[in-house]
């Protein structure tokens, strides 16, 4: 199982930094012509974003019926009823992404599928365009929506991701002691134990009995780590600090984050919150933590979380030395990349997350998190191969 998870492990990191480098060397895409139907779509989103009716004006033909179903019934509104709904961005903007599914193009007809991923609701659009005098504009839109709640969902999905998950050495003295999809890392040393992460607060007490059926004690924490500031990462930390009294070691950006117990995260607001807790000791880029022996690197890998931390270290095994790298999390999915005023600088530090990982060496790669199958808390609603899920968590 040993040799087989670093096989896998080593087999992600080629695929995951493979992905990466060459999606960092293209230049970046040029700006549409009006040869493009994304032109229209874009005026359509952007009339969404800044909620200003004359994008739809601009969008679609003055004589494009948009249909629905409501209630059993069929609905319909022309161009310029569907315009006075927008009159001003909604408030939760910062949390509507929007994304092209499909597009299909023919001479001067089109048509495509869109996502309207909002909080409380999902639209699909399916959407019939033409290209008029040169330009393209949509001709008709049919639509249908889909009520939700993901505060709900990704409550739920954090109990399915909190599932036991037999504890185990990973290699030399680092063991696994989290659940079948929320990670959480013991490192033992002489002078203490380091646990990185320890699952939400109900997650807490299957960490301490992995760490107990490995033969240690949650009492000897002596320093607790995090890769990110997330209730499903961070939520048992003051139960955990009460308890052994550790030295909690965080960013700046998402120690401040724990201190809020979650609230004012920049994409979940305050929908996803803990026990606020402090840590002890702030660390920036670059900066070691070392405790018996053990020197773990500080590397600063925002985009998921603005504080966003993964840590590195070296092990000996069997006369060989092994680099070892906690990924934090490198989900963006389903934040809004574009106009984000709550972050505006998220795509620049995700390339640049992206970018600083490419030239770490990891021979052995823990995540701190994997994606689930619908909407949770620190994954995306597309899932990664199940292959990948257990080769991440060794
Ligand atoms: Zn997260």
């Amino acid at each position: 199982m040993h040799s087989l998870s670093l096989i896998g492990a080593l087999l992600l990191c080629v695929f995951l930094f493979g992905l990466v480098r060459p999606s960092l060397a293209q230049t970046p895409p040029k700006p549409r012509t009006a040869d493009d139907p994304r032109t229209a779509i874009e005026l359509y989103f952007r009339a969404h974003a800044l909620g200003k009716a004359e994008f739809i004006e601009r969008a679609f033909t003055p004589d494009a019926k948009i249909k629905f179903v409501d209630a059993s019934e069929s609905k319909e509104w022309t161009r310029d009823e569907f315009a006075k709904r927008f009159e001003k961005p909604a408030q939760d903007e910062y949390r509507r992404v929007r994304r092209v599914e499909r597009l299909d193009v023919t001479g001067t007809a089109a048509s495509a599928v869109l996502t309207l991923d909002y909080p409380q609701v999902q639209f699909t659009d399916h959407i019939s365009l033409l290209k008029i005098g040169g330009q393209w504009k949509i001709v008709g839109k049919i639509f249908s929506a889909e009520h939700r709640n993901i505060g709900q969902e990704a409550l739920k999905t954090t109990e399915e991701r909190s599932l036991p998950f037999e504890p185990r050495k990973i290699v030399g003295n680092i063991y696994y002691v989290g659940a079948n999809l929320i990670s959480s890392f013991l490192i033992v040393t002489p002078a203490g134990n380091i646990l990185l992460d320890t699952g939400p607060s109900q997650m807490l007490p299957q960490v301490a009995a992995n760490i107990e059926k490995l033969g240690f004690k949650l009492q000897d924490v002596k320093v607790l780590l995090n890769s990110h500031a997330h209730d499903d990462h961070c939520g048992g930390f003051a139960e955990v600090k009460r308890r052994t009294g550790a030295t909690l070691i965080a960013s700046k950006l998402d120690g401040d984050l724990m201190m809020r117990g979650g609230k004012g995260d920049f994409y979940w607001g305050d929908d996803a919150t803990y026990e606020p807790v402090t840590p002890d000791r702030i660390v920036s880029d670059g900066e070691r933590v070392e405790i018996g022996g053990v020197s773990l690197t500080t590397h600063l890998t925002p985009g998921h979380t603005k504080g966003c931390t993964s840590w590195s270290m070296s092990v000996h095994e069997d006369g060989k030395d092994y680099n070892v790298l906690f990924l934090c999390g490198l989900t963006v999915s389903p934040y809004k990349l574009t106009n984000n005023d709550k972050y505006p600088n998220i795509v620049e530090d995700e390339r640049s997350t992206l970018q600083r990982l490419g030239g770490i060496h990891a021979d052995v790669q823990g995540r701190a998190a994997e994606s689930g199958r619908s909407k949770s808390l620190c994954g995306s609603r597309r899932t990664r191969p199940a292959r990948l899920r257990d080769e991440t968590r060794l």
